[in-house]
């Protein structure tokens, strides 16, 4: 037997959570098939920073309230070096907006509840590992053997390594930005007021609050490193030489409870639609970590691929799913562009003329206005 619904999602992650919400909202019957367990996606950290535009969409959906709780604006960041430190206050610069600081398990939390309060359901524990773009079918496998699932629209939320994205015969335009970052989290209070990026010859190292009790340090790494060699002392020493913190001052250290390591890559499908099937976030597109732009993409596709749907099944209007890829990729290819801007900037190079460039760039960044307000502006939105 094919269990049928209306819009069938591949993925309970914020691409697929949000736009779950948003339909239900409507009244649209869904349905959510999601590998991991409730816990798993619930506890999952990876992004932290929130920039306006999806906490815009957030709140105009209903969906806000943790955030707006338990959420902490954040509006400086510090670049840190051998000619010492400079900070940019962000939230007076651009067009003076902030991120909010809200961990994405916590908001995964809370888009899981607030869509099974609106009626939805997820299939946890359901792994998709077959898809039908033409009549928006999904294969998964659970507990009690294989399944299959049909929609009128099928929404491919299924991350950078789900199965939906193979089913787009699409024109992928790849890059792998040759840099490793070690992610860790520490069960520590944020060090500095200011999320810093260190820029040092050993290599880059990041600073990012979370929440109260933990903070994300980024150390890069040789590409292929092992996350089990870097013990805790091996890593509060590599941040103390990157951060300079005989200089700056010292780190709140405490136990690292995460440690892992993500290759700074990229890749853009286009389009990023095909027959039934529309991707969403990752599964659309990946971006390195470098800019904070991941979740946020992926927030605000969501919201045009809802509104998009809505209009075919409320106004039979499809035009704007045909138009969803033109829609959606012109923001996607910014954040890109910003984010392999930042990675030109925070890591060391081989070679002298890039090194100086580099240096160039950092103090224009210091001293000029009108780069620094390019800066925020692209920094916090997309
Ligand atoms: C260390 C780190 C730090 C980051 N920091 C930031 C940040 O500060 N700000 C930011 O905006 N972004 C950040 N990101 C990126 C951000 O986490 C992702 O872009 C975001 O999770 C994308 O959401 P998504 O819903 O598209 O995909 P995901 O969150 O990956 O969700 C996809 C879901 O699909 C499920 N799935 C996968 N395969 C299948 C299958 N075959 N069948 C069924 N289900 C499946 C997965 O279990 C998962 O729950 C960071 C990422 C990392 C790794």
């Amino acid at each position: 037997m094919v269990d049928h619904t209306t819009v069938l999602i591949a993925g309970a992650g914020p691409a697929g959570l949000v736009l779950g919400n948003l339909l239900r909202a409507e009244g649209i019957a869904t349905l959510v098939v999601e590998r991991a367990s409730r816990e798993q996606v619930q506890t999952r950290a990876r992004a932290g920073f929130l920039g306006p535009g999806s906490a815009r969409v957030l709140t105009r959906h209903g969906l806000g309230a943790g955030m707006l709780h338990k959420g902490r604006p954040h509006g400086v960041c510090a670049f840190r070096g051998a000619d010492g430190e400079f900070e940019l206050d962000y939230s007076r610069l651009g067009r003076g907006e902030v991120h909010t600081v809200y961990p994405q398990q916590d908001l995964v939390t809370d888009l899981v509840a607030q869509y099974l309060d609106r009626g939805g359901e997820i299939r946890f524990g359901a792994t998709a590992t077959g898809v039908d773009s033409g009549t928006a079918t999904i294969r998964y496998r659970d507990e009690q053997g294989e399944n299959v699932v049909s929609g009128r629209f099928l929404a491919g939320c299924d991350g950078g390594n789900g199965i939906t994205r193979q089913a787009v015969a699409a024109h992928r335009l790849t890059q792998d930005h040759g840099v490793s970052w070690l992610a860790v989290l520490a069960e520590a209070p944020q060090s500095m007021a200011a999320v810093t990026y260190a820029i040092h010859d050993d290599g880059f190292a990041g600073h990012m609050a979370r929440s109260p009790e933990v903070t994300r340090y980024y150390l890069q790494v040789p590409p292929g490193d092992d996350p089990g060699a870097w013990t805790d002392e091996r890593i509060w020493a590599a941040l103390d030489t990157r951060m300079r913190t005989d200089e700056f001052g010292q780190l709140k250290q405490g136990p690292i409870i995460e440690r892992r390591i993500v290759r700074l890559r990229s890749e853009v499908a286009d389009p990023i639609q095909h027959d039934r099937l529309f991707l969403v976030g990752d599964a659309a597109s990946l971006i390195s970590p470098s800019a904070a732009k991941g979740a946020n993409l992926a927030i605000m596709e969501a919201e045009v691929l809802a509104s998009a749907l809505i209009s075919a099944l409320r106004h039979d209007d499809e035009r704007p799913l045909a138009a969803y890829s033109r829609t959606c990729l012109p923001r996607v290819w910014r954040a890109q562009e910003f984010s392999r801007w930042m990675i030109d900037l925070l890591h060391p190079h081989e070679d002298a003329f890039h090194r100086a460039l580099r240096r160039a760039r950092l103090d224009s960044l210091r001293d000029c206005r009108a780069h620094q307000d390019f800066f925020a502006e692209h920094y916090v939105g997309i």
